[in-house]
């Protein structure tokens, strides 16, 4: 009987968080596949969660901008995870950040529960906010991971998801056409709050960095300033 306790405690499985997060495009649904794979080699359970209004790509897939994918649950939402969780060993969420703030509770519940949790998501929005319920999850977090993409105008890592056009509202869904990385001294937050236009020139992250960083280089401080009063270059303000 004295060896009972003993016995629970060895068997039990013990859970833990992981947040990955970054700006978009920083590969954070990419890194949540190649864990939740890596699950899959190790014959546990594994099932990833997303929000139902992100339909992007596809109704029942993880589906990354690289196109490497995973079946997924779309579910509207967070408590419908612990349900849908139980037999799962290992459960992923993607695109967190449009969880509400139930999501912390649920991620804490999963992981007392024995399960690694798995979480990925914008730590900022488009006016680099924290992006809720992104910090408090990482706060209570056993492992964190902050991604970064590229700078489109300036090559470096990038931390920020600059909005190019479109509302003023923080659900905004869209990929390359709407948003591209930046750095924090390349986002221009009057440009993500509409304030000002964009040129028309939507950039691919990989083709716009060289031409775009030349052309940074070879801007003097007056000719950059002048160039922020007109509405067409928004690039650097
Ligand atoms: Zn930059």
């Amino acid at each position: 009987m004295t060896l009972e306790p003993h016995v629970l405690k060895t068997s039990r499985k013990v859970g833990w968080i992981e947040v990955v997060c970054g700006s978009m495009f920083s590969g954070k649904t990419e890194e949540l596949i190649r864990r939740v794979r890596r699950a899959n080699i190790a014959r546990q359970r594994t099932e990833i969660f997303k929000p139902a209004l992100d339909t992007r790509y596809s109704e029942d897939e993880v589906v990354s901008h690289d196109d490497s994918a995973l079946r997924s649950t779309a579910v509207a939402t967070a408590s419908q995870i612990v349900l849908l969780a139980q037999d799962s060993d290992v459960v992923g969420v993607d695109e967190a950040q449009f969880f509400g703030d139930d999501l912390t509770e649920v991620c804490r519940e999963l992981a007392e529960s024995g399960k690694r949790v798995i979480v990925a998501g914008l730590d900022q929005d488009y006016l680099g906010q924290p992006f809720e319920p992104m910090p408090q999850i990482m706060a209570i977090a056993e492992y964190v991971t902050k991604l970064h993409a590229i700078c489109v105008v300036c090559g470096n890592p990038a931390n920020h998801s600059q909005r190019l056009s479109g509302s003023t509202s923080r659900f905004q869904l869209g990929a390359q056409e709407s948003y591209e990385p930046r750095c924090r001294d390349c986002f221009d937050l009057a440009l993500s709050k509409g304030e000002k236009t964009a040129q028309s020139s939507s950039d691919s992250v990989e083709s716009s960095t060289e031409s775009d960083a030349s052309s940074k280089a070879s801007a003097t401080p007056a000719s950059s300033e002048a160039a922020s009063d007109s509405p067409g270059s928004a690039v650097r303000a």
